[in-house]
């Protein structure tokens, strides 16, 4: 099915290490993206662009991911099991759409990333701030 056209965006590819896990994101040109200090995100540096899943295409490597879980279960930490990056997962902010790890963009893939520090060890007070970043190109109003 032919996805409409969004003003200002385009389909931006990534993947994992090894490239098992290929993905594309549809993002405009600047984006949000969230620097989480909770006790994964500052493990991994894992930088979120969170989109709709409309804004998601997994390319391959659905074989390749497997998961991992903790504290209330409801984030869907998936990660590649040859590589071992986490290049998207399902949040617990946004269960109805994915955080795109931005370190995960092809060479010449990447928007121009806007970051913002997330206090995710606090993360019931501010959850409510997480949204889906590609809705609107950032300069609309
Ligand atoms: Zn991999």
């Amino acid at each position: 099915m032919a996805e409409p056209d969004k003003p200002g965006t385009r389909w931006r590819r990534g993947a994992c290490h090894c490239r098992a896990v290929q993905f594309e994101v549809r993002a405009p040109e600047q984006v949000e993206v969230e620097d989480c200090n909770c006790s994964i995100c500052r493990r991994t540096g894992f930088l979120h662009l969170i989109v709709p899943l409309s804004d998601f295409r997994l390319l391959s490597g659905e074989d390749a991911l497997t998961s991992y879980r903790f504290n209330t279960g409801a984030a869907n930490h998936t990660f590649c099991r040859v590589c071992g990056v986490k290049a998207f997962y399902t949040p617990r902010s946004n269960p109805d759409g994915v955080s795109v790890n931005a370190r995960c963009f092809d060479d010449g893939e990447a928007p121009e990333l806007l970051v913002t520090p997330f206090d995710g060890v606090n993360w019931e007070a501010n959850a409510a701030s997480l949204a889906h970043k590609t809705a609107q190109p950032i300069s609309q109003p």
